[in-house]
């Protein structure tokens, strides 16, 4: 059984992901954090991010601890992570590892931008989750603060489009609903209540 969950930054997929794959025994895979672990490598050896070449031989080197660093979640290397993923040989590079995953037993739930449509285009189900703009950044900023940022609403606000605005129009694999996907609006919804919505979709479709 494999889950995909898309939809852009901050709209609460980690979460239902995570919350999924714990609910139902499943392994998880947050695929942003391989993206980050290549834009946080990029940084520590001081490449700069238009170098495509070194960013697809850090995604060939990836090993599961450099996805476990402390600092994949700064605001840094998710801008790094958003700049090397527009790379085609970056993605490339990480293909094999994502479906290689996915067909863990019994299951797994892998969140990201085109779970749905390129990684795993045969998913058993796949959801896309989003929500309003300005409810994402204040989300964000409110998580940064809460990790003791210097950040203020207006930036992360800004940050927020322009990372939208990249992953939505690359060239390659940009953020998409495919055309099976469930769409879920957070906005509104509590993480609990998104992920109760979502399980009795599962539960449904196991059903048959
Ligand atoms: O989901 P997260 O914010 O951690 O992802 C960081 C960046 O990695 C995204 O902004 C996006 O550019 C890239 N990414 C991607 N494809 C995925 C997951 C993440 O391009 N499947």
């Amino acid at each position: 059984m494999i889950i995909a969950v898309d939809g852009p930054s901050a709209a609460g997929k980690g979460t239902l992901a995570r919350g999924l794959a714990k609910a139902l025994g499943y392994h998880f895979l947050d695929t942003g954090s391989l993206y980050r672990a290549v834009g946080l490598m990029m940084l520590r050896h001081g490449k700069v991010l238009d170098d495509a070449g070194a960013a697809a031989q850090f995604a060939a080197t990836l090993d599961l601890t450099s996805i476990a660093d402390g600092d994949l979640r700064n605001e840094d290397v998710a801008h790094a992570a958003s700049r090397i993923s527009v790379y085609p040989a970056v993605r490339a590079n990480l293909l094999q590892f994502q479906r290689d995953f996915a067909r863990r037993k019994p299951g797994a739930v892998l969140d990201g931008r085109d779970i749905g449509t390129v990684v795993c285009p045969d998913a058993d189900l796949k959801f896309f989750v989003t929500a309003a703009t300005d409810v994402r950044a204040r989300r964000r900023f409110d998580e940064l603060k809460g990790q003791g940022g210097d950040v203020t609403y207006e930036a992360v606000l800004d940050d927020v489009m322009a990372r939208d605005e990249r992953d939505a129009s690359r060239a390659t694999a940009p953020t998409a609903m495919a055309d099976d996907a469930i769409m879920i609006d957070t906005s509104e919804l509590t993480a609990d209540e998104v992920l109760k919505a979502v399980l009795d979709v599962v539960r449904e479709h196991a059903k048959g």
